[in-house]
């Protein structure tokens, strides 16, 4: 038995279909599931009948990613109600605002005489977030480089000529967003952050943050213990999941293979109903 609070559906980078991750996690014997598209909830309603179909508790959930100005800092937000429409305005803006850099970064390149296309991009992105790494790869399978180095040193390294600058979002905007829309803001893999990274975890803590993914598939033993401590000392709380993408992904790990502790959904639920109560 265990619980994943951390997948992901074709409904963004995964392989599997919403339903199909729900059978999934059931067959692996994960008792409750969170599905975490990246910047879409899009697949929750059906993982959402799934899991009602199987007996399985479903938690509706969201991955946004942010800026890199830290490195890799991801956040995960559960339990938004299905009427934030803002929030949901906001996926959409963040979705459309990066298919339009990759088209703007190809049409650099196209101008610069290079034959690319942004169907290529597209298909090398395979339905997940467009970034620089897809371009450079559809550089190298057009033949105009001959490595994934060379495109980011040529053409795509930042302020480099095909360089198109992201639209800002902080894992500050993150959380409040998360916060506003009603949902619970949790730090993703903290483990994964840089060093830089992870002397802002006091700061997202003063800007509303409420959980920390203490239990992740990469984490040292050293660093699950580490966020531990953070947690308790933070009183945030403690989650867990694999960041499973499907058989035949980059992150290809088994589902329900790290379990965040018994009672970590009821302490998502009390921690939004504390959130609404503070907020009346
Ligand atoms: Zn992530
Ligand atoms: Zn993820």
């Amino acid at each position: 038995m265990s619980i994943d609070l951390h997948v992901h559906s074709n409904a963004s980078d995964g392989t599997l279909s919403p339903a199909a991750v729900v059978e999934a996690a059931r067959a692996a014997g994960v008792t409750a599931l969170a599905l975490t598209d990246h910047d879409t909830m899009d697949g929750v309603s059906e993982a959402m009948a799934a899991a009602e179909a199987l007996g399985l508790e479903l938690v509706p959930g969201v991955e946004l990613n942010t800026d890199r100005t830290w490195g890799e800092v991801h956040i995960l937000g559960y339990f938004i109600p299905p009427d934030a429409s803002g929030f949901y305005e906001l996926l959409a803006r963040r979705r459309e605002a990066r298919v339009r850099r990759g088209e703007k970064m190809v049409q650099r390149l196209q101008e610069l005489g290079l034959r690319i296309s942004f169907d290529d991009v597209l298909r090398i992105a395979n339905g997940g977030a467009i970034t620089r790494p897809h371009v450079a790869r559809a550089l190298v399978e057009a033949g105009c480089v001959a490595s994934i180095e060379e495109a980011f040193a040529r053409y795509l390294y930042t302020g480099g000529p095909a360089y198109v600058p992201r639209e800002p979002f902080s894992a500050f905007d993150a959380v409040r967003a998360i916060l506003d829309a009603g949902g619970v803001p949790v730090l993703a893999h903290p483990g994964r952050m840089s060093e830089e990274g992870k002397k802002l975890i006091p700061e997202l803590i003063e800007h509303g943050l409420q959980g920390l993914e203490c239990y992740y598939p990469e984490h040292t033993p050293e660093d699950t213990e580490h966020f531990l401590a953070l947690a308790a000392k933070y009183d945030l709380v403690v989650t867990g999941g694999t960041d499973a993408h499907g058989p035949g992904s980059t992150h290809d790990r088994r589902i329900g293979s790290v379990s965040a502790p018994p009672g970590a959904v009821e302490a998502l639920r009390e921690r939004q109903a504390r959130l609404a109560r503070g907020r009346r």
